[in-house]
């Protein structure tokens, strides 16, 4: 039996909040804090007689670590799951390690204001080094390594589906499938359609940053960077038919770099309409994925932070979105001196996943991860002292809790390769 803390009670918090109550044999007691503490009450409003859980609820601003740190300490928790925004990972890890208490999150730090000197400074030095340039990398939490260890804390980071799932699905390729991986290309297709000309399925500022970065993959050790949406691949996805897809830069390629560096090649790629890009290209030529601030008739606006003003919500995109996610990853390799090579991936359902928790597929593949993350290292299964990614601990336990808990999984031999 343990205590979970949440923070943040938005797409991706409201289905691991569903989740962790479905889940009440081992989280008997949950903490809700977030920014806006009416939402958090309103889960718990809907959620409490449905389950065994103890719900309770809090407001936190999780920018202020001495605040947090004070709820934490009072709270007692034996984890802390971050699904908040990339924008707060160090400050809550700060508090963690002040309070004493385990993290897991779901996203790599990047910065909220990308023109701060001195995150610029490492920024810029990093871009030359490394050779990509997108916001996010985990270097930030990575540094954290020798803090976690001396405090005996466990920090899982990244625990959704992509990063997450994939990484895990990573892992247990290498463990059942391979004596040697040598390329993975991870597939993330979603063929839903929510009837909007154009909307994120998550968080528009974090969604819209990643998308209009350069492209990336990692060949031989290194960083090989593209213009963005350069290249572009169609495949066939079971469940949804043939998708455009564009090669992203995405943090997991950076870990699974780190961790696996006899893989040769590794690629992401994401499926996208015509539509979406459109708009996308258009809002970036105008401006309108700055985060600078500019003055508009005497009040600060940062453009960014207003078109995610203008957008549907995505916690709101539920009950109109219809069809399905394909996410999974091809691996080449070889077993036994014979050449080898699967696909790994789950297909779900938007309409299915609305049914059960009120919200889409996106943020469904991404807040059950982050439950089974939590669960994993609130029951022991997956703790150890360090800052760890979800392909340095045994994915046994993951895949089967993935079947569990509503994102079933398939592995196919010999699948069509992208080129
Ligand atoms: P939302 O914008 O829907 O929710 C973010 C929540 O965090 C909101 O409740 C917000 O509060 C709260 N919040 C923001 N700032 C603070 C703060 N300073 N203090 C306390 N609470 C705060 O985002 P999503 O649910 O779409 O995304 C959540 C996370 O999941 C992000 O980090 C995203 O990058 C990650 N993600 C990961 C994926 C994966 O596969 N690994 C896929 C999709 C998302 P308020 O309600 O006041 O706005």
């Amino acid at each position: 039996m343990s205590k979970l803390m949440i923070i943040g009670c938005g797409g991706v918090a409201s289905v691991a909040i569903h989740k962790v109550c479905q889940n009440d044999g081992v989280f008997d007691e949950l903490l809700i804090a977030s920014r806006t503490v009416s939402k958090c009450d309103a889960l718990k409003e809907k959620l409490q007689g449905q389950t065994k859980t103890k719900i309770t609820t809090a407001q936190i601003d999780a920018d202020d670590v001495e605040a947090l740190t004070k709820l934490i300490k009072e709270y007692q928790p034996d984890a802390l799951l971050n699904v908040a925004l990339p924008y707060q990972d160090l400050t809550i890890m700060d508090a963690c390690l002040a309070a004493g208490v385990d993290y897991i999150d779901t996203a790599n730090f990047e910065p909220e204001d990308t023109e701060d000197p001195e995150w610029r400074k490492i920024y810029d030095k990093r871009c030359k080094e490394l050779g990509f340039s997108a916001y996010f990398d985990y270097s930030w939490q990575w540094a954290y390594e020798d803090k976690f260890k001396q405090a005996g804390l466990t920090a899982l980071l990244g625990t959704g589906f992509d990063p997450g799932v994939t990484s895990v699905f990573a892992a247990y390729a290498k463990k059942h499938y391979f004596d040697t991986i040598d390329t993975i290309d991870i597939l993330d297709c979603n063929g839903g359609d929510h009837g909007y000309a154009f909307a994120t399925n998550f968080n528009p500022e974090i969604n819209l940053r990643e998308v209009s970065a350069p492209g990336s993959y990692m060949e031989n050790g290194k960083w090989v960077e593209i213009p963005a949406m350069s290249i572009k691949r169609e495949y066939d996805f079971e469940g949804v038919g043939k998708k455009d897809m564009y090669l992203l830069h995405h943090e997991e390629i950076e870990a699974l770099g780190r961790n696996m560096p006899e893989v040769k090649r590794i690629r992401f790629f994401m499926t996208f309409g015509q539509s979406y890009l459109d708009h996308m290209r258009c809002l970036e030529n105008v401006g309108m994925l700055s985060t600078t601030p500019i003055n508009y008739n005497g009040q600060e606006i940062v453009p960014i932070q207003f078109l995610k003003a203008l957008l549907p919500d995505p916690a709101s995109l539920g009950p109109r979105t219809k069809g399905k996610t394909n996410i999974g990853c091809i691996f080449t390799g070889k077993k036994d001196g014979k050449e080898r090579s699967i696909y790994i991936y789950n297909v779900c359902d938007h309409q299915e996943c609305f049914k059960e928790v009120g919200s889409q597929a996106i943020s469904y593949t991404t807040g059950v991860p982050a439950m089974i993350g939590a669960m994993l290292v609130v029951t022991g299964q997956w703790k150890k002292p360090g800052v760890f990614t979800t392909d340095e601990f045994d994915p046994d336990p993951y895949m089967d809790a993935l079947n569990k808990w509503g994102l079933p999984w398939k592995v196919v031999e010999n699948p069509v390769l992208v080129d």
